[in-house]
């Protein structure tokens, strides 16, 4: 349930979008591809409007204009860490160290990674990435740790209805019991069936599902 993991394996992309005549509107298949989630900060884009996401040009518009509408080019990603990552792309020789990586051509685990809502970096790309992109900005960590905490409020709610429902569900099946208490039961359990709906409802917004 926690977005702020950094894939451990390397993605292979599932839309095929065919060729577009505009790279905007490649964004509602980037979206289903990536999860819902910024590739650089993980940030889950179901808290706040569509539009504060967009489409990422891996290799940069201005170098790379040949690759301006090409599917495998183009990334799901959060408006300040597009505007940050920008034109940047390695110079000759510092394509090892000075490069952002992305989910597809690397393992993202290794380059990066999450303690609660700060980023670490654990390679010299890692460490160009969260240079780059500010990825620990005060306001961006706030955030996420916000973000966890209240993952951790509605995880604990749904728990607690799952304990309930399941001790219900014994005391359902005692021989000795009477219609009223079963009809007692029934409705009580109707109840948490509802709540634990809803604790899942939250869940999958504050996460941007799977
Ligand atoms: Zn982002």
């Amino acid at each position: 349930m926690n977005p702020f993991v950094y894939p451990k394996s390397k993605h292979s992309r599932r839309e095929r979008p065919g060729q577009l005549a505009r790279y905007q509107l490649y964004k509602p298949y980037l979206r289903r591809e990536f999860a819902k989630k910024c590739v650089y900060c993980r940030l889950p884009d179901t808290m706040g409007p569509l539009e504060a996401f967009g489409v990422d040009h891996y290799r940069p518009k201005k170098k790379f204009p040949h690759l301006v509408t090409a599917y495998a080019n183009l990334f799901y990603c959060c408006n300040p860490c597009n505007r940050r990552k920008g034109e940047d792309w390695p110079r000759p020789g510092e394509e090892g160290t000075e490069i952002v990586p992305n989910p597809c051509d690397h393992k993202m685990s290794k380059h990066l990674r999450f303690k609660r809502g700060t980023v670490e970096s654990l390679s010299p790309p890692g460490a160009h990435t969260l240079r780059l992109l500010d990825l620990n900005d005060p306001k961006a960590v706030a955030y996420r740790e916000f973000i966890l905490a209240t993952i951790g409020m509605w995880q604990e709610k749904l728990e607690s209805a799952q304990r309930t429902a399941r001790e219900l569900r014994k005391k359902r099946r005692a021989p000795s019991l009477s219609a009223a208490e079963g009809g007692r039961i029934d409705s009580a359990l109707s109840r948490l069936e509802h709540i634990e709906a809803e604790c899942s409802a939250h869940l999958d917004r504050l996460a941007g599902g799977p």
